[in-house]
């Protein structure tokens, strides 16, 4: 679990934080509690999401257990500094999604000062990395990555099977599309 440590200079400080896992994983959920721990301190913040990902409901996030949140969704990354009034936390989901800028605008915003939280797939299904996410989890101060269950064998799970037959990196769905495998269950399947 991750446990903020504010530095106590009287500085303004920003930094980036990323929960990164597989599907199923609970990313959503934990940035979602941040979000509310946040929210009950009055801390202005805003969420965004990319355009993209329009499962389940146009203007709220809502993870695979229903807790939601609202979130703005935008085109491009650059697209965030047309919303941003100096809020002091700036939160992204389905950040894989993004186009390449979001790595430049979450350093920015952490530099001026903004508590950056990034949660999104760290790998497609193919265990490939996924589109920006290598680059944040590279600058990033923190890092979580959590973990699914495997459905066949039960231990932490990190791929995401896609059980459908589609071939394209993005392809939105939940249960019926993809499944958790840990590392011995995805191999199996893959070969
Ligand atoms: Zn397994």
């Amino acid at each position: 679990m991750f446990l903020e440590q504010f530095p106590q200079d009287g500085k303004p400080h920003g930094w980036i934080e990323v929960i990164c896992g597989s599907m199923f994983s609970g990313k959503t959920e934990e940035l979602i509690r941040r979000l509310r721990r946040a929210e009950f301190a009055n801390q202005k913040l805003l969420l965004f999401k990319p355009r993209i990902d329009n499962r389940y409901s146009e203007e709220l996030v809502m993870s695979h257990n229903g807790a939601k949140f609202e979130a703005i969704q935008v085109e491009s990354a650059n697209e965030i500094y047309q919303h941003w009034k100096n809020e002091k936390i700036v939160a992204l989901d389905e950040v894989q999604f993004f186009d390449q800028d979001i790595v430049k605008v979450a350093n920015d915003l952490a530099n001026q000062g903004v508590r950056v939280i990034c949660a999104g797939l760290d790998m497609d299904f193919k265990g490939n990395p996924f589109g920006p996410m290598p680059y944040l989890l590279s600058c990033a101060e923190y890092v979580t990555k959590v973990h699914a269950i495997c459905v066949s064998c039960g231990v932490p799970a990190q791929f995401s099977h896609r059980k459908a037959k589609q071939d394209d990196q993005v392809f939105l769905g939940a249960k019926d599309e993809y499944e958790p495998l840990c590392r011995v269950c995805y191999n199996k399947i893959k070969h």
